[in-house]
């Protein structure tokens, strides 16, 4: 039990914008129960959400900071590179996570002597040295994985049957044990189930697993409703100690902290700020399609240039966020000098660099998401209430377009049939053609869509419930601190 009868949790996130968002909006969310919570994390990351934390402080939260040094030109990492959407190359992600792993014992240290006393560590499922800390500490570990109650059943599932062993890429696996039919061919499973070329990754990958079972339980950014029949299955599997508690993205309700969240800029300094929002406010309602690939992509310039074709060819209106494409000079010369550009300017506008994702998907002219399913991504657009293309890059994306399409009928698939490990682009041509995005975007877009559309709303209501007083999310977030409140 924490002293002074109050609760303080020591929150961990892993330095990728996927993991660490989240984690900052669930800081928001636990202080705002009343509890005092320690964000912890390298000074270039505290510096992508200080200026949030300060105005919920402002606000009379109870949040604070605590940064430790990241060594990273001792890992061979370039200098200031402390969040994984900075580094050169994905070859380097075993040194990240080994830098990662020198805040061990700054971090034993600071939980030690903070007042209050911990209750509990809530630290991202990678950062598997957290477990030996909060061990040593006296203290529970508590996991925040970031993905889905449907992610976490399929591939225990298969961990414990092993029916993916042995097939070939494109054999399909059903798998087992589930309420409802859910078949994916083998190529399109994460990871651990389906390894890349990098035999040290997957190592690390099963010792990060194995870790994560000793944990006293976990925190899942999902609702009850969206995932009903896995938020029981996982429940029951963990013995009770599973929270859901999302979609947690729904905190952000001011326009700065939906602007500011993942910058590295203050609201002030975004430059595409106002021209995006005067376009956008000069778009008719629902005519708009969204178009990000999340915070990592890493796809070669044929296989964009394909989506910017299929785009243009859709003739509709769109936003589409470029980042960090691979030989990203190669891209931008088809943009500029290729006439790319100027062919689509007045009706697609493109934003290189940090999207502010949640303000835009809220805007009243945005009537589709264009998204890659990273679970961050599909739940925020499930709680803007909107229909998706599907568009399944690496990790346990396919899983989740699965939640999408299948599962909640909100999505159309661009029909991807494999998963590319990131940093593996280059094996890879053009998988998707111009033709399929076309497709997928009319079938979201058009007339037809209107059902998909209605039963999309109808999600997002049920996602802003899920949050308020008495919604699942808010019972099993009270549950968490009965919980963690009990004496050990
Ligand atoms: N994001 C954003 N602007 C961007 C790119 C990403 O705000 O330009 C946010 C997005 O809203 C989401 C997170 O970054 O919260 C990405 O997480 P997700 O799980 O969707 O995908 P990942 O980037 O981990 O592949």
């Amino acid at each position: 039990m924490a002293c002074n009868n109050r609760l303080h949790f020591i929150l961990v996130p892993l330095m990728c914008p996927g993991h660490l968002l989240p984690m900052v909006d669930l800081a928001r969310i636990l202080a705002g129960r009343g509890v005092a919570v320690t964000l912890v994390t390298t000074p270039a990351n505290a510096d992508r959400f200080r200026s949030t934390i300060l105005r919920a402080v402002h606000s009379g939260l109870d949040i604070r900071l605590h940064e430790i040094v990241f060594p990273s030109s001792d890992f061979g990492l370039p200098e200031g590179c402390e969040n994984i959407d900075a580094l050169p190359s994905m070859d380097l992600m075993m040194n990240f996570l080994n830098a990662a792993r020198t805040l061990r014992d700054p971090l034993g240290k600071f939980i030690e002597q903070v007042s209050p006393r911990p209750a509990g560590v809530i630290s991202d499922k990678y950062l598997d040295w957290t477990a030996e800390v909060a061990l040593n500490s006296g203290i529970p570990r508590i996991l925040f994985d970031g993905m889905s109650c449907l992610t976490q059943v399929c591939t225990h599932n298969l961990l414990v049957s092993k029916a993916h062993e042995g097939l070939s890429g494109s054999a399909v696996v059903v798998i087992p044990g589930l309420p409802k039919n859910l078949e994916f061919r083998k190529s399109q499973l994460p990871g651990i189930l389906n390894p890349g070329k990098n035999p040290d990754w997957q190592k690390a990958r099963e010792e990060i697993f194995a870790l994560a079972e000793g944990a006293y339980g976990m925190i899942v950014n999902t609702f009850e409703g969206l995932e009903s029949d896995y938020v029981k299955s996982l429940k029951e599997m963990k013995g009770g100690k599973v929270w859901c508690v999302g979609p947690l993205s729904l905190c952000n309700k001011d326009v700065v902290d939906m602007v500011e969240r993942g910058s590295k800029k203050s609201a002030a300094c975004n430059e595409h700020l106002l021209p995006l929002m005067s376009w956008l406010d000069s778009q008719a309602e629902n005519s708009v399609l969204y178009v990000c690939l999340g915070s990592l992509n890493r796809l070669l310039p044929e296989q964009m240039k394909e989506l910017g074709f299929g785009l243009e060819a859709s003739g509709r209106p769109f936003i589409w966020v470029i980042r960090g494409a691979n030989k990203g000079e190669e891209f931008e010369e088809w943009l500029r000098e290729g006439g790319y550009e100027e062919r689509v300017s007045g009706r697609g506008f493109l934003i290189r660099g940090w999207a502010p994702q949640v303000l835009i998907l809220s805007h009243r002219a945005v009537g589709g998401f264009l998204t890659h399913c990273g679970w961050n991504s599909s739940l925020e657009g499930i709680s803007a209430g909107l229909p998706m293309v599907t568009w399944p890059l690496f990790a346990e994306q396919f899983f989740n377009e699965k939640v999408i399409v299948q599962i909640s009928g909100v999505g159309v698939s661009v029909g991807a049939k494999l998963m590319i490990h990131l940093g593996e682009e280059e094996d890879h041509g053009v998988t998707i053609t111009r033709d399929d995005v076309k497709d997928a975007v009319e079938e979201v877009m058009n007339e037809k869509g209107a059902v998909m559309r209605d039963r999309a709303k109808k999600l997002g209501e049920m996602a802003r419930k899920a949050l308020v007083t008495s919604g699942s999310s808010y019972n099993d977030l009270t549950m968490f601190l009965q919980d963690m409140a009990k004496d050990p």
